[in-house]
């Protein structure tokens, strides 16, 4: 089961965390992974992990919110079985402290980078009537997060561009789903713990830790298993679906 042989998956923001644990594993069952990366350094390190692993991975260095540079790429792929628009960025704030110039990165980054990737892939999948796609939204999407303005409207964005996919190519084979994670550990949770929280990283650690009813964060190799499901042909019944992984954050938290 979830064999993934004979597949060519591009994964996008595989250089860290959740793309990272996303890639080790589809490279695991038998994918040709691409790993579209901002930093070639980290790309290439997750793509020696897999060679080292026994899996094939190659690195695309691309910023994904940059349209000509993400054509280039998916040109040099080819045929793309499976599209993981995973990379993305954080921002914390309220509406009135967000400033023009952070609503509009997180955009580029987190909703057209995504688009970027989309309108590249879909045309080679509708043309051989097969395909998947899976978006990493979040529980932003769905819940309203304290001070999480512009990330969440990014995340609803992926929500919705979900549904849209899915419905618009389910004639043409093409399945599309999203996956929305409440807090992961990786380098993302990290770097905005230095970044808005230095000094009391540990203090608030431990409080994200406890806002998800499990106590505890999730791995990304917990949300890459998910994705994996998702993106194999034993999820051939599912499309137009979010996925949370919260460990009970949307729905226990009361
Ligand atoms: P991460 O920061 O560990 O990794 C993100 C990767 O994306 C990095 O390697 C970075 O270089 C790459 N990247 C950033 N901007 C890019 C760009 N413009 N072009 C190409 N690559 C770019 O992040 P993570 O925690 O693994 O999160 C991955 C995804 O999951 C994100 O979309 C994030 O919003 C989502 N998510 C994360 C959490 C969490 O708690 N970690 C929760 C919910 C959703």
């Amino acid at each position: 089961m979830f064999s993934l042989t004979g597949k060519q998956a591009v994964i996008t923001g595989g250089g860290s965390g959740i793309g990272r644990a996303i890639a080790r594993l589809f490279a695991r069952q038998g994918a040709a992974v691409h790993i579209i990366e901002l930093s070639a350094e980290a790309g290439q390190a997750a793509a020696d992990e897999i060679g080292r692993d026994g899996g094939r991975a190659w690195v695309h260095a691309a910023d994904v919110s940059q349209q000509a540079q993400v054509a280039a790429v998916f040109q040099a792929i080819g045929a793309v079985d499976i599209l993981v628009n995973n990379a993305g960025i954080a921002h914390v704030g309220s509406v009135e402290n967000t400033a023009e110039a952070d609503f509009d990165r997180v955009y580029q980054v987190n909703v057209k980078g995504a688009y970027n990737c989309l309108h590249a892939a879909v045309p080679g999948m509708k043309q051989r009537g097969a395909g998947v796609i899976l978006n990493l939204a979040s529980i932003a999407a769905h819940v309203g997060i304290t001070d999480r303005f512009a990330y969440s409207m990014s995340k609803g964005a992926l929500f919705a561009m979900t549904l849209s996919v899915a419905r618009d190519y389910l004639p043409h084979g093409i399945r599309c789903n999203s996956i929305s994670p409440a807090r992961v550990h990786t380098p993302f949770v990290d770097g905005f713990l230095a970044k808005n929280y230095a000094g009391q990283e540990q203090a608030i650690f431990e409080k994200l830790s406890k806002s998800q009813p499990i106590g505890r964060m999730g791995t990304p190799d917990e949300v890459a298993a998910l994705a994996l499901y998702l993106c194999s042909d034993e999820a051939g019944f599912v499309t137009g679906c979010d996925y949370p992984i919260d460990g009970g954050f949307t729905t226990l938290n009361n």
